[in-house]
């Protein structure tokens, strides 16, 4: 894949939400691999990924996934990197949001950023591969919680499930022209993300104990290079025949459908 003699022969990838937590180990994964990367993010202040001498392979564009403009911007520049290949939907917001009380400006801040934003990104690099007739692959991020109801998670969960649901329907409708699109559905990772949901709890050492103890795996929480290695995989032609999928990165949490206590005697 690596090529020292043209920049122009390193695959390039676009990601979103790529200035910190998942979105950051991606970016930083990739560019180890040999990738050259476009980042977006609505934030790139404070130490950015892609400041580490990596400028001749990587870009990184202040802009909001939710308006295309951003999106057009970043093909522009990935052009100038090199040959689009892969593109990964990760930047999305969490807010709380229950069935019967949900506020108009929950349900649109979380429609509009974790699946309008998705839909233009997957949408922009279709485009793309369709124009330059090449094969690319999409990686869109998801959650368990996709599968699975969390407490307050009414828009949050509505949202990946149709994430995952689009990451379907874009796998068979441009199959045939070499395009994959699949889904990573993380458990809980630590990110600045979730480290402000344990801050902002009653009693945030109460909550990292229910965290952890949601993974079988362990009891531990994930680390973001261990949803970033999957991404990278997906992204690569080693997942050449895998497409339309959604798989989990979770220690096991979706694989217990209730939460039994540990065996005392293997402790
Ligand atoms: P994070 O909040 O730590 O990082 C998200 C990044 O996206 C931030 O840099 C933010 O600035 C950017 N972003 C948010 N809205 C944006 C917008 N409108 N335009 C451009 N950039 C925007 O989040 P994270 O924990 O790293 O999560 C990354 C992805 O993984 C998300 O899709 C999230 O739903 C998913 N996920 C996370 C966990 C977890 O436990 N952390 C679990 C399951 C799924």
């Amino acid at each position: 894949m690596k090529n020292k003699d043209s920049k122009h022969s390193w695959p390039v990838a676009v990601v979103t939400g790529a200035s910190r937590g998942i979105g950051a180990a991606v970016v930083e994964e990739l560019l180890a691999l040999g990738w050259s990367i476009v980042g977006i993010d609505r934030s790139i202040a404070g130490v950015s990924p892609l400041s580490h001498g990596m400028q001749d392979r990587a870009a990184m564009i202040r802009g909001d996934v939710r308006h295309r403009p951003t999106f057009d911007r970043a093909i522009k520049v990935a052009e100038r990197l090199g040959r689009l290949r892969g593109w990964v939907n990760n930047a999305a917001i969490e807010m709380p949001s229950r069935c019967h009380d949900f506020s108009d400006s929950a349900w649109k801040a979380m429609i509009d950023v974790n699946l309008l934003g998705v839909a233009l990104g997957c949408s922009a690099a279709c485009r793309n591969f369709l124009r330059r007739r090449t094969a690319g692959s999409i990686v869109n991020i998801t959650s368990i919680r996709a599968v699975a109801a969390f407490p307050s998670g009414f828009v949050y969960e509505t949202t990946k499930g149709g994430i995952d649901a689009m990451t379907r329907q874009i796998a068979v409708e441009y199959g045939h022209r070499g395009i994959r699109c699949n889904s990573v559905r993380p458990g809980c990772i630590m990110t600045p993300m979730t480290r402000s949901e344990i801050l902002a709890s009653k009693s945030p050492q109460k909550l990292l104990r229910q965290l952890k103890d949601l993974h079988p795996l362990e009891r531990r929480v994930g680390q973001p290079h261990e949803v970033a290695a999957l991404v990278a995989f997906l992204l690569s032609s080693k997942a050449s025949f895998i497409s339309g999928a959604s798989i989990n990165v979770d220690g096991a949490a979706t694989a217990r459908c209730y939460p039994y206590p540990p065996d005392e005697s293997l402790l």
